[in-house]
């Protein structure tokens, strides 16, 4: 479903992707592990154009895209595809749970008020929030506020959702009631490709593991294979420091 190839990006001296590829197929929950600053984000980042590669190609079904040059009329066709949820929720503070939902079907997919009212709705029930819908960022938990932008990810329809750290924000009483959604969407069959240190998620949840360290993926395999039978010295290492 989605193929990406060969991303580098380079900040300044300091080279943090060097050559990433990856492959997702429909229905996959691939989490991606690995130390801090090994380029994980930048990696979704670059997927979703929030970040320019330096280099990289992404084909999604029979729509090939460079990472590099990418025109507008392809970003937006990306973003048709693929929705994104941040690790500090990113809502618009002055609108309510609804409205920020229906701000991207209404703006971004141009359908009518009433169509993206019901979808939204809906979405906001799905992630146990159908007593909030007029609630303001700023009178919701970080829990549910996360939840709300889980609900604007999945209100899209996207064929993946990138997911950027999506508790690490969170206070520790507040991360089960987040991965709980993401449990629940995956088993529904969402694509998902997830950067999360909650290892337990990786391990119950993703299909697949992938491995970073230093700007490229060192090794994946199922949860398992991972967890239990890690080939390479690096990914053993990093094991031992979290589990
Ligand atoms: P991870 O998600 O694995 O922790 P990141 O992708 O966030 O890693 O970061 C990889 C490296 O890139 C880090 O050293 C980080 O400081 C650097 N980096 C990320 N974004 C930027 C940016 N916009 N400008 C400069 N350096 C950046």
């Amino acid at each position: 479903m989605l193929e990406i190839k060969n991303v580098h990006k380079t900040f300044g001296k300091s080279e943090v992707l060097k050559g990433v590829n990856l492959s997702i197929s429909k229905g996959d929950v691939v989490v991606i592990l690995g130390p801090s600053g090994s380029g994980k984000t930048t990696l979704l980042r670059c997927i979703n154009f929030l970040e320019r590669a330096d280099q990289g190609q992404a084909v999604f079904g029979n729509m090939n895209v460079n990472l590099k040059a990418a025109t507008k009329k392809q970003i937006h066709e990306v973003r048709q595809k693929v929705a994104f949820v941040f690790q500090n929720y990113n809502l618009f503070n002055n609108k309510t749970a609804l409205e920020n939902v229906t701000e991207g079907l209404i703006i971004g997919r141009k359908m009518i008020k009433e169509k993206a009212i019901e979808i939204a709705k809906k979405s906001l029930d799905k992630v146990g929030l159908s007593d909030k819908y007029n609630a303001y960022p700023n009178e919701l938990s970080g829990g549910q506020q996360q939840r709300v932008g889980i609900a604007r990810a999945i209100a899209l329809n996207p064929e993946i959702i990138l997911f950027d750290e999506p508790t690490s924000a969170l206070d520790p009483e507040l991360v089960g009631e987040v991965l709980n959604i993401m449990k629940k969407i995956a088993n529904e069959g969402t694509t998902m490709l997830v950067v999360t240190h909650e290892m337990s998620f990786a391990q119950d949840v993703a299909n697949r593991v992938v491995f970073m360290d230093e700007g490229t993926v060192v090794e994946e395999g199922t949860p398992k294979e991972i967890f239990t039978q890690p080939k390479e010295e690096r990914t053993q290492q990093f094991l031992k420091r979290v589990l």
